[in-house]
């Protein structure tokens, strides 16, 4: 998609912690953790509910890498949080589907 932020970050190489053929994650702008990721498949949807099938067999690949890459790459030691926001009521303010991926410090429970 033209006009999309996340769209035009593919094209960005100095950026990204991590890309392969299917997703890349860059550090979030305004930072809700110490560490703040984003994941960002390169396939443009908003919403879970719009995904193909290969999308969906594609974000499973992506969470399995997430999961590799954790400690090594995104310095994850510890644990982490995975957050996808999903329209207004949860605050998605970029329509096209990423993964928060936070830590570096043990978080409270609170969607205030
Ligand atoms: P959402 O609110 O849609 O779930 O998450 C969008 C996220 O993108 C926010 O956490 C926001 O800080 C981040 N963001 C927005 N614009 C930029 C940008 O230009 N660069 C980076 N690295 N993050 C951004
Ligand atoms: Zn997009």
């Amino acid at each position: 998609m033209e006009d999309c932020l996340f769209c035009k970050f593919i094209k960005e190489h100095n950026s990204k912690v991590y890309e392969d053929n299917l997703f890349y994650i860059i550090k979030d702008i305004n930072p809700q953790a110490p560490l703040h990721y984003l994941a960002i498949p390169k396939n443009h949807f908003k919403y879970l509910s719009q995904m193909q099938s290969e999308d969906i067999e594609n974000l499973g690949k992506i969470f399995a890498k997430i999961s590799e890459i954790a400690e090594n790459i995104l310095q994850l030691t510890g644990g982490y949080r995975l957050v996808i926001n999903q329209g207004d009521n949860a605050g998605q303010t970029v329509p096209h589907l990423h993964i928060h991926i936070l830590g570096g410090k043990e978080m409270g429970w609170t969607p205030a």
